[in-house]
C-alpha cells in the first residue's frame, strides 16, 4: 500500500479521511493536530517552545474471556 501523498509505502489508513499515509506524512498529520489540540486545551504554559509527542503504535490488549468456573481465573495483557 502506498501513502496518498507521496510514493513511500504508507503505514496507516486513516478512515475518516479515506488517506493512506507513509511515516513521514502521518508525523506532520499527527504533529499538526497535536500542535492544534495542545493550543486548544492549554496543555502548556506560554513560554514552552517545546513540544515532545510519543506515540506508542501496534498496542493490543486482550481481553480475557469470563467464565463462571469455579477457582480459575486467568488474564493476559500484551503491551508492544
Ligand atoms: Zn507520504
Amino acid at each position: 500500500m502506498k501513502c496518498s501523498k507521496c510514493r513511500r509505502d504508507a503505514i496507516l489508513f486513516q478512515r475518516y479521511s479515506g488517506l493512506h499515509l507513509c511515516e513521514q506524512h502521518f508525523n506532520r498529520d499527527f504533529e499538526a493536530k497535536a500542535k492544534r489540540a495542545i493550543r486548544e486545551h492549554r496543555w502548556i504554559e506560554s513560554g514552552g517552545d517545546t513540544v515532545a509527542v510519543a506515540l506508542s503504535g501496534g498496542a493490543r490488549i486482550r481481553a480475557p474471556s469470563s467464565s463462571s468456573s469455579t477457582g480459575s481465573s486467568a488474564s493476559a495483557v500484551t503491551s508492544g
